[in-house]
């Protein structure tokens, strides 16, 4: 059985007293397994990562800029390899798996632009003589830790703003489909990365603790699961680290009276059940205002009905299976819940049967979802979507804002006033006006609020930067010794 390892200053380490099971998803089988790295192991990696780092912050920008247009080209060319690998590991459809690498680049494309990026400020003459200028420099060792659901995509978001800042890197890919995260590396390296810049060390909590608790690291970038996100949030504040930890999601999508309801049905369609519902942008709860619900309802219907679910190596595959047997089966007990608490199953995903052991679930569509109902209240991280029924704007609005969780939400309409007082009423870190998936292009930052992120850097673009980066201002004269004098008092500026 093949092995995935760490990929440490520059090598593969495959030693490890600890292995987890690498799944196919779309067979249900083990294929693979993955190293569980010991606290010796990530100490030795921080080891590696703290040795690189004088030379790597003192590397010249140039030098940088080149290798991440090298790292993007590469990338672009190996797109379809490293697009089976994470179908192989994840489940999700190959033009997906595409697609999420597409995005990823955009991060690539911005470290490019590192020497515009980590310009200071300068003003002169603030005082007679005296001009002040800033400059960003590294934060020291950064540890990155993503989750499942990207495997491509969340590492590219944190690795290209953390390196091109001058940092050194250990990424802690999930432990359930490892093999992106060396293939980036290796990327890397045959970019010119020089060795122990970008460290991937393989495991599960035992890793992270280390990463939590080492004084070498200074900084620690999460994505995952709110709860997770919330403890490795607090004790790597405790421990006197920089830190940003997004969390989980409930996806609201608004449907206004006025929208075409065909292009919300299709909008709801792709939102839902991309990807099986394992996006942390995925729509999960429709909101349908005031008389419109029973036509949407029928339109999201009939089109449930020609998706096809299947292997993601197959071309007409447009939704894979679920990352594991236990997470297909606690998504298919939300099913068994909504019902008992009085929700309607229009389409239930678990009448749909699949010749495989593979771990694959129908799509479903839930209506008449109340707050209160775990199926609305919980973040269910698959293929459902839930319909709640309001009469206003003004409620759509409430609902939303009263969630615990404010990562992305999506408003379909026709009408430009509407939109502007949602837009600034609604309490969600990123908004798709008649777009349902708002994930920000790699310029600008991507965060949400409340409960689905902890700490106040989003990820990466313009917040990326100011993360991976300290400021220091430097206050400067060149007076005339002659000048010189004895005074106690408080320096002014005049
Ligand atoms: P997860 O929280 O289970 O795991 C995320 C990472 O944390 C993994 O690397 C895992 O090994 C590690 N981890 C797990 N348990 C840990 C523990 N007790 N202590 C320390 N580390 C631990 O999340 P997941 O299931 O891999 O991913 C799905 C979740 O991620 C969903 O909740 C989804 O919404 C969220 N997500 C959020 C965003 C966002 O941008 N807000 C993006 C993608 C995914």
């Amino acid at each position: 059985m093949q092995t995935v390892p760490h990929y440490i200053n520059g090598q593969r380490v495959e030693s490890a007293e600890r292995f987890g099971p690498v799944f196919n998803p779309a067979t249900g089988v083990q294929e693979k397994q993955v190293v569980l790295a010991s606290r010796t192991v990530v100490i030795d990696a921080i080891e590696s990562a703290t040795g690189a780092l004088p030379e790597w912050r003192a590397s010249s920008l140039a030098k940088r800029t080149a290798i991440f247009f090298k790292v993007r080209e590469l990338l672009a060319e190996r797109t379809n390899e490293l697009a089976a690998i994470l179908t192989s590991e994840h489940g999700k459809v190959l033009s997906d798996a595409a697609g999420e690498i597409t995005r990823g680049l955009e991060n690539i494309e911005f470290a490019t632009g590192l020497a515009q990026m980590l310009k200071g400020d300068f003003s002169q003459q603030v005082s007679h003589g005296i001009d002040v200028h800033s400059v960003r420099q590294s934060v020291g060792v950064v540890a990155c830790v993503t989750p499942f659901n990207f495997p491509a995509m969340v590492p590219l978001w944190m690795i290209g703003s953390a390196i091109a800042c001058g940092n050194t890197v250990l990424l802690k890919p999930s432990e359930k489909d490892p093999s992106s995260a060396i293939f980036i590396a290796e990327i890397f390296t045959e970019a010119g990365l020089p060795a122990g810049v970008l460290n991937v060390v393989q495991g599960d909590k035992e890793a992270v603790d280390e990463l939590l608790d080492n004084p070498d690291v200074k900084a620690i970038s999460f994505v995952g699961s709110t709860p997770i996100a919330k403890s490795i949030y607090n004790r790597a504040a405790a421990n006197g680290k920089r830190v940003q930890a997004l969390g989980g999601a409930k996806n609201h999508m608004v449907v206004l009276p006025d929208a075409d309801l065909d292009m919300a049905a299709d909008a709801a369609i792709n939102a839902a059940y991309g990807s099986a519902g394992e996006r942390c942008m995925a729509v999960s709860v429709l909101v349908a205002v005031g008389g419109i619900a029973d036509d949407l309802v029928s339109a999201i219907e009939k089109r449930m009905k020609t998706l096809i679910v299947g292997p993601g190596t197959d071309p007409a595959s447009q939704m894979g299976p679920l990352i594991t047997g236990e997470h297909r089966d606690r998504v298919a007990s939300y099913l068994t819940g909504a019902e008992a608490a009085g929700a309607t199953m229009v389409v239930d995903g678990r009448e749909q049967n699949f010749d495989s052991d593979g771990f694959f679930l129908g799509v479903s569509l839930i209506d008449h979802v109340t707050p209160g109902m775990k199926v609305y209240d919980d973040e269910i991280f698959g293929p459902v979507l839930s319909v709640v029924r309001v009469d206003t704007f003004d409620e759509a609005v409430k609902l939303v804002n009263d969630h615990e969780f404010g990562n992305g939400v999506a408003l379909f309409t026709r009408d430009g006033g509407a939109a502007r007082q949602f837009e600034f009423e609604i309490e969600v870190g990123m908004v798709g006006i008649n777009v349902p998936i708002p994930v920000p292009v790699g310029s600008f930052s991507f965060g949400g609020w409340k409960n689905s992120l902890f700490g106040d850097a989003h990820m990466y673009g313009p917040d990326s930067i100011r993360f991976y980066t300290r400021g220091k201002v430097v206050t400067t004269r060149w007076p005339d010794p002659a000048s010189s004098e004895i005074d106690l008092g408080f320096p002014q500026m005049a």
